[in-house]
């Protein structure tokens, strides 16, 4: 089995989301079960490789009245023989940012990502690598079988993976009259008056997945105006849900490079020293007591940061201590900037980009706040289990899928859960924390473990997915 990822990110060439840290995770289970799999992604500014990128291929491709003379390098993932094939046309992607700057998003988004799609489609005459499927992956790679069914000949199979349906890339029409797809093409991508690109991948593609159960069920009410076409295709059972799992080579506890002290389930004594670490780096009190509490987030609305806002001054009234990561809204950059001055030795704010950071949080917090108001996967609450940073989040697509609330009854459950989208529910479950944690350590060290032992690698759904791949190609499942 042949398997071609087609994706706008894959870390560590691209990262601005958890898609980042999906794709190369996937594909390497992928190749841990025998699956031959290869992923394709833009390159992008200062993206060099390990060992330089090698040209492999080359194609010109007429897009927007013009021939784009395209070379394709390859690469590889770090640790393994998992290749990444660039797509290098630098007017498209040799740029500051991925998506865009400044907040906007780039005005040729939908000729990037056109050009994106049809080079997937000629890779394979371009650099020899056949895939039985074309996995592609979000909005960006979903006019992949849109150009394959109005291509001619026989379209390839084609898996698409919805990891955010609140990104569809809708264009007006005339926006889309460039990207070489003949009218009837664009009259069956036109969603609401406007060409949408997931749409017409949701369309189009053979099978279509998000990445939680819950999720998949959750957008068939209320999917972002797609509602009816994945109702549409889940009646016809080709809507799943499988669930993102963690590459727990790069986050463990037990050797993650970027964190101060290294600990485990059964010896979590270094998480302690974590913590005094961040404190003191952050001009944080040094209190080894205060429940100390991370946020590591797009700060985007996705993410509940307007119920934050209006908790703020009551989650401090808690006596916890706060820390975020993130860069987004600058509503919510500012928001979190002044929090962090009227809080001095309480909260602090890392408005920045930091996968260093990133980690040691994980590793110092006590716990780990994620209120999203959607949540197609999350990786954050399924990071923090294993760094023993208890995780409280709302009831809502992946995150209902991976935390169970605790019961002091039967000591069982491995985080706290509210379902209502208010202030308030958020805040009896962080204050359920922050009790357990000040009233009962024995009881909390247990819960922190527990969190700790949980699997959420991603054997089990790398299998789910060979199923599909399977089903699509016709093979034996
Ligand atoms: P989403 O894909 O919606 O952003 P996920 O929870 O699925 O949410 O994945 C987010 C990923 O991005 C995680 O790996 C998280 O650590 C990372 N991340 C988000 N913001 C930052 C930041 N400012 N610095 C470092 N990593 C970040």
């Amino acid at each position: 089995m042949r398997i071609l990822f087609v994706a706008a990110e894959c870390a560590p060439f691209a990262k601005v989301g958890g898609l980042a840290d999906v794709v190369p995770s996937l594909a390497r289970a992928l190749r841990d079960m025998g699956v031959e799999t290869a992923v394709f992604i833009p390159r992008y500014r200062g993206v060099e490789g390990e060992t330089g990128l090698e040209r492999c291929g080359e194609m010109r491709i007429r897009l927007a009245g013009e021939e784009r003379p395209c070379v394709i390098r390859r690469g590889g993932l770090p640790r393994g023989e998992v290749p990444v094939y660039f797509l290098d046309y630098p007017p498209y992607f040799d740029r500051p940012g991925i998506y865009g700057e400044g907040g906007e998003e780039y005005p040729d988004s939908p000729e990037r990502f056109a050009l994106l799609s049809r080079a997937a489609l000629e890779l394979p005459a371009a650099v020899g690598f056949e895939p039985d499927v074309f996995h592609v992956h979000d909005w960006h790679a979903a006019l992949v079988p849109v150009y394959a069914r109005f291509g001619g000949g026989a379209p390839p199979k084609v898996l698409l993976t919805i990891h955010n349906l609140a990104y569809q890339g809708t264009y007006p029409r005339e926006r889309a009259e460039g990207l070489g797809l003949p009218p009837r093409a664009l009259d069956a991508i036109t969603h609401r008056g406007k060409v949408n690109f997931l749409y017409g991948g949701i369309v189009f593609a053979d099978l279509v997945n998000t990445v939680s159960p819950t999720y998949a069920r959750e957008i068939q009410d209320d999917g972002e105006g797609l509602e009816e076409v994945l109702r549409e295709r889940a009646g016809r059972g080709e809507l799943l849900g499988i669930l993102n799992g963690v590459d727990y080579e790069v986050w463990n506890p037990e050797t993650d490079p970027h964190i101060w002290a290294h600990y485990s389930a059964d010896d979590p004594a270094g998480k302690a020293v974590n913590k005094e670490r961040l404190q003191r780096e952050l001009g944080l009190s040094p209190d080894p007591d205060a429940p100390l509490v991370g946020m590591i987030s797009r700060l985007v609305d996705q993410k509940g940061f307007d119920l934050v806002m209006a908790a703020f001054e009551r989650m401090m009234a808690l006596g916890i201590q706060f820390v975020l990561l993130g860069t987004g809204d600058p509503v919510y950059e500012r928001f979190f900037r002044e929090a962090a001055g009227r809080y001095p030795g309480r909260a602090a704010a890392l408005i920045t980009f930091s996968e260093e950071w990133a980690h040691r949080i994980e590793a110092a917090a006590d716990i780990f706040l994620m209120p999203s108001k959607f949540e197609p996967c999350g990786l954050n609450q399924m990071y923090s289990l294993r760094y023993g940073t208890v995780p409280v989040v709302r009831a809502t697509g992946g995150l209902r899928d991976t935390v169970r609330e605790y019961d002091p009854t039967t000591d069982a459950g491995n985080g706290f859960v509210f379902r209502d989208y208010v202030p308030e529910a958020m805040l009896a479950a962080l204050k359920r924390a922050v009790d357990l944690y000040r009233g009962d350590r024995g009881a909390w060290r247990r819960l922190m473990v527990r969190g700790m032992r949980e699997d959420h690698s991603w054997e089990a759904s790398a299998r789910e997915y060979l199923r599909l791949y399977r089903r699509l190609a016709g093979a034996p499942g």
